[in-house]
């Protein structure tokens, strides 16, 4: 990479005192991919692979699922990848499935839910994945949507580790999830944290309602104490934690997240720039700081104030 200049985007990040923290991708395409290096990211945080289910009426093959993983995963060389295992459910039909309908989709049978239901599709899915890893130089781990407790996240990554792949995650994006972050990350390799489910489940607000768009900030202080424990879990157990929704892709909010003991943010290849140029800016001790104030503040806009005023 070029020499960059101060709190500019070197493809590398880390706070202004060498503190790393990975700015990766959210990617869901191969298309998305390429844009994912063009950007300069990392490896990817959050690969979902939704996209090769649906629209099919039939389950897709194993050598169909390998071959569409491979084109997405084959560019990071050398790189970390998350492959995120199928996040589908009554929200998300898939008429292979057979599900019937919900009255509360949200609250149903999606995500890793599915799989205790049809582990079959699960182990499919890992064997594809298997396959496409082989075949690729990137670093490979899986995680696991819609964890709500230990046994599920054990449950999970004994299949993981038996199909041969060497690191497994879960997503901590249900607040039971987040309040056993130590116990679900000692049975697991890293955690992820999707802050668009879990806003959505901490203040019981669809994700999708516009008029409730405030509770699903994320800068609301309930959501980032919640941050907060999870980053404490995996800095007592030495493991990664990783965020993966909307949040990590605002620059102000990067430095935050470090603060609260996050390792890793990933989001839309069209961010990465300004949330790297963001944590290059500060000293890992002021974000620290800021991260303090953020957790205290009694509302998002007041967060946002003592964060701002942190940081300039
Ligand atoms: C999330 O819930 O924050 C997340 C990253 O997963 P998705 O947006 O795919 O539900
Ligand atoms: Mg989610």
């Amino acid at each position: 990479a070029e020499r960059a200049g101060v709190g500019e985007w070197n493809g590398v990040g880390a706070t202004a005192d060498g503190v790393p923290v990975k700015v990766v991708a959210n990617v869901g395409s191969a298309a998305d991919a390429r844009a994912a290096v063009a950007a300069d990211a990392q490896g990817v945080g959050l690969f979902r692979t939704e996209f090769c289910y649906l629209g099919a009426d039939d389950e897709p093959a194993i050598e169909t699922q390998r071959t569409a993983y491979h084109e997405v995963i084959a560019p990071f060389a050398g790189k970390p990848v998350i492959v995120r295992t199928l996040d589908a459910g009554a929200d998300k039909p898939l008429p292979f499935l057979g599900m019937g309908v919900e009255p509360n989709p949200a609250l149903g049978v999606r995500g890793l839910r599915v799989a205790f239901d049809r582990p079959d599709v699960l182990e499919r899915q890992l064997e594809a994945i298997v396959g496409a890893t082989a075949d690729s130089a990137a670093e490979v781990s899986v995680m696991a949507p819609m964890v709500a407790t230990v046994d599920e996240a054990a449950w999970f990554a004994d299949r993981v580790r038996a199909a041969g792949l060497p690191r497994a995650g879960v997503m901590i994006e249900v607040p039971a999830a987040a309040l056993s972050a130590a116990e679900i990350l000692d049975a697991v390799d890293f955690v992820s944290i999707g802050t668009n489910d879990l806003a959505q489940y901490v203040f019981a607000a669809d994700r999708m309602a516009g008029a409730l768009a405030q509770l699903n900030d994320p800068w609301q202080p309930a959501l980032l104490r919640l941050i907060a424990k999870v980053g404490d879990a995996g800095r007592e157990l030495d493991k990664p934690v990783g965020v993966c929704g909307e949040a990590a892709s605002d620059p102000l909010l990067a430095g935050v997240l470090a603060g609260l003991g996050v390792t890793s943010l990933s989001m839309a290849a069209g961010a990465v720039p300004a949330v790297g140029a963001a944590l290059a800016k500060h000293p890992f001790a002021t974000f620290r700081q800021a991260a303090d104030a953020a957790l205290s503040a009694p509302t998002p806009s007041r967060a946002r104030e003592a964060v701002r005023a942190a940081l300039d």
